[in-house]
C-alpha cells in the first residue's frame, strides 16, 4: 500500500554546502494486490521503476514509506525469525540467470542449499533425493539425474532459468516474484518458460508478479494488467481490457509501438485477438522513424519512437501528470494537478489521467471516449 522509494543521489560539494538533497524517485505511491492462483503484470519502459516495486516486495530494499502486507499482516522488517518466515513465503526470480546461480556451483548445491535454508530437506539422503527428484520434475528437467550434478555453464539459458524457478519453488512458496524472467532467453524458448510458470500458478495456487516491458507477454501471461510510467501506476485492470482498450495515453503509446501487440515478442506464437479498438493515437504506428539501419534496443518499446521523447529524469520529476511532456493530449490542468485513479466502465480497470475525469455529476466517470 502506497509504497514510495527514494534513492539519494551522489551530489557535488556546491551541491551539500547549498543544503540540496536530492533523490531520485524510483517508486511513488504504489498500491497493488496480489492474488494467489493469479498473475499480475507490471509493464513499463526501462528505468520505470518496475524492478524497484518486485524488490520491495522482497524487502531487498528497504521503503522510504508505505507499507507491506502478507496474508493481511505487515511483513517483518529484514533480519530476524519472522522475516525469514517471510522469505519462505515470497520467492523471485531474476532476468539473469546466469547472473544468479552461481557458477562454481552445481544445480543440486543450488536446490539442496534452498531445501535446508527453507527446512525442507527432509531428513536423510534418501528424502533429500526425492525432494530434488521432484523439484526438478516441477520444472520439466527429466530425468533428475541427468541435471543435478552439472555446473549451471552446461546448462542452456532455458534450462538455468528452470533452475532458478526450482530454486525458488524450493522454499514452497505462496508469491512468485518473477523480474523479466524471460528477456534475456531465446525468443524459441520464452513461451515454454511463461507456460511453466502458469503452470506453477494454476498446481500450487501461486501469487505471480510478472515484470516485463514486453505489453503483448502480459496479455497472453497475466490475468490483471498495471502499467507504471516514471515511478508511478498510470493504469490497471485485467489484462484484456488494458491491452486492447488502452484508457491512459501512456498505455496507448505502449501498445501502437510494441513490435507487433498482437504476439509475445519473437516467439512468433499468434496470441488471437478480437477486433482491437485501441485509440489510434498521435503517438501510433504512422509517427514511427523509418528504419534508418540504426541500432535499436529492442528491449525497449519505446526507445524506437523517438518523435515522443525521452523519459524524464526522476530526479525532478515533472509536476502534475509526470507523462505530460509527452502526452498528445495535455492539457493545462496535467502541468500541475497529479491525476488520481479514475474508475472507467470496465470493472476493475482504471487511469489516472484527466482525461477520465467525470465531467458531469459525482463520481460519474466518463469511460474511454473522452480520449
Ligand atoms: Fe496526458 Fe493529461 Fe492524461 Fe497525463 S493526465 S496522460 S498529460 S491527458
Ligand atoms: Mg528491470
Amino acid at each position: 500500500r502506497r509504497l514510495t522509494k527514494h534513492f539519494p543521489v551522489r551530489r557535488s560539494v556546491r551541491a551539500l554546502r547549498r543544503g540540496e538533497r536530492p533523490v531520485v524517485h524510483a517508486v511513488d505511491d504504489v498500491s497493488l494486490t496480489l492474488r494467489r492462483g493469479a498473475v499480475t503484470a507490471v509493464v513499463g519502459e526501462s528505468g520505470s521503476g518496475k524492478s524497484t516495486v518486485a524488490r520491495l516486495l522482497a524487502r531487498l530494499y528497504p521503503l522510504t514509506s508505505g507499507e507491506l502486507l502478507l496474508g493481511g499482516t505487515a511483513v517483518p522488517l529484514r533480519g530476524g525469525r519472522s522475516f525469514r518466515a517471510h522469505c519462505r513465503r515470497v520467492q523471485m526470480i531474476f532476468q539473469d540467470p546466469f547472473g544468479s546461480l552461481n557458477p562454481v556451483h552445481t544445480v543440486r548445491y543450488h536446490l539442496t542449499r534452498s531445501l535446508r535454508v527453507h527446512g525442507r530437506a527432509g531428513k536423510g539422503a534418501a528424502e533429500t533425493e526425492r525432494a530434488l527428484t521432484e523439484l526438478l520434475g516441477r520444472v520439466h528437467l527429466t530425468p533428475a539425474s541427468r541435471y543435478l550434478d552439472v555446473f549451471p555453464h552446461e546448462l542452456s539459458g532455458g534450462q538455468r532459468q528452470r533452475v532458478a524457478i526450482a530454486r525458488a519453488m524450493a522454499a514452497d512458496p505462496e508469491v512468485l516474484l518473477a523480474d523479466e524472467p524471460v528477456s534475456m532467453l531465446d525468443v524459441s524458448i520464452r513461451l515454454g518458460i511463461l507456460n511453466l510458470l502458469r503452470d506453477l500458478r494454476d498446481r500450487l495456487d501461486l501469487a505471480i508478479l510478472y515484470i516485463t516491458h514486453d505489453i503483448a507477454s502480459a496479455r497472453y501471461f497475466a490475468d490483471e494488467t498495471l502499467v507504471m510510467y516514471a515511478g508511478r501506476m498510470v493504469e490497471g485492470g485485467d489484462s484484456e481490457t488494458v491491452t486492447q482498450r488502452p484508457a491512459h495515453p501512456y498505455t496507448q503509446l505502449l501498445v501502437a509501438s510494441a513490435p507487433d501487440p498482437d504476439r509475445i515478442t519473437g516467439t512468433g506464437v499468434d496470441v488471437p485477438v478480437g477486433e482491437s479498438d485501441a485509440h489510434a493515437t498521435p503517438a501510433g504506428r504512422d509517427l514511427l522513424p523509418a528504419d534508418t539501419g540504426a541500432p535499436v534496443d529492442t528491449e525497449d518499446p519505446l526507445s524506437r519512437d523517438r518523435g515522443t521523447g525521452e523519459p524524464p529524469s526522476l530526479i525532478s520529476p515533472p509536476a502534475g501528470c509526470r507523462f505530460h511532456p509527452r502526452c498528445p493530449f495535455a492539457m493545462e490542468r496535467c502541468r500541475t494537478e497529479l491525476p488520481p485513479r479514475f474508475d472507467l466502465p470496465e470493472p476493475g480497470h482504471w487511469a489516472a489521467c484527466w482525461l477520465h475525469a467525470p465531467t458531469t455529476g459525482e463520481g460519474e466517470a466518463t469511460g474511454a471516449d473522452a480520449a
